[in-house]
């Protein structure tokens, strides 16, 4: 359902990404794994345009990102079908990054009323079960800054499926909080993946990626070193990098 093709990006003379090659498939959780300042970030914002990478392609469930194809030229697409296309993949941050303006509830109804149209009473139907499957559907009408990071990022979680998006994309989600939270975000992540959800998860939680991951890829300074089945290279890494990596954080 993602394919990246050649992704390069650079910030002035430092090449973050230097050539992504990259496939998930429908229903697939896909890990990345890697050092800090390796570009895992950065390619999941490649992935979904919030980054322009200056080379290569992201296709989404057929679709280059980013661009419109008329007549063999690639034209850039304007802001608006961006921001549909870009409403296809969810995206969950390290640092929750709800609108401390709105409530739980409202946190959740914003993107499907804005951007999709929805009533507000269906919106709320929905952010209801929603919430409901985080765990905190007794949580609607707090305010973000009356909640515990867990509960925040399990918001933001319930936000982004909100939009009903093909795919879910991860960056380091647990790792802003305090260790006696991260079980219960991972644990609703588990679920989501038990239920079908592609996902693409940046991640520093090596048990989770062995548990949960169908695929690990390692990414070392703008490259995929090693991919293959989480068990597989996590016990028995082919490239030496990657093995000494793994050897520090294992
Ligand atoms: P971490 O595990 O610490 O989150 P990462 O693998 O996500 O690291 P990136 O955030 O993708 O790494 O960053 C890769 C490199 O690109 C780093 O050297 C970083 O300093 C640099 N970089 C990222 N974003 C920018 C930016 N907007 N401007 C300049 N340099 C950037
Ligand atoms: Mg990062």
């Amino acid at each position: 359902i993602i394919r990246a093709v050649g992704l390069r990006k650079a910030f002035g003379n430092l090449e973050v990404l230097k050539g992504i090659d990259l496939e998930v498939a429908q229903g697939e959780v896909l890990c990345i794994l890697g050092p800090s300042g390796s570009g895992k970030s950065t390619l999941l914002r490649c992935i979904n345009h919030l980054e322009v990478p200056y080379g290569g392609y992201v296709w989404v469930d057929g679709q280059i990102i980013g661009y419109d194809l008329q007549g063999g030229v690639l034209h850039e697409l304007p802001v608006k079908r961006l921001r549909a296309q870009q409403s296809q993949l969810g995206m969950v941050f390290q640092h929750f990054n709800l609108f401390a303006h709105r409530t739980v509830l409202g946190n959740v109804i914003e993107g499907p009323m804005v951007v999709r149209g929805l009533s507000r009473p269906a919106a709320t139907a929905r952010a209801m079960d929603l919430l409901e499957m985080v765990g905190l559907a007794d949580k609607a009408g707090s305010w973000p800054a009356q909640l515990s990071g867990g509960q925040k990022q399990r918001v933001a979680i319930a936000r982004a499926l909100a939009m009903e998006p093909q795919v879910m994309l991860f960056d380091e989600p647990t790792s802003a909080l305090d260790p006696e939270l991260v079980g219960e975000v991972l644990e609703v992540m588990r679920r989501l993946a038990d239920t079908g959800t592609t996902m693409i998860i940046v991640t520093h939680e090596i048990g989770f990626a062995r548990d949960v991951a169908d695929r690990v890829v390692v990414m070392i300074d703008g490259e995929i070193r090693e991919t293959g089945p989480a068990r597989k290279v996590l016990a028995n890494p082919a490239d030496p990098r990657v093995r000494s990596f793994l050897g520090r954080v294992l």
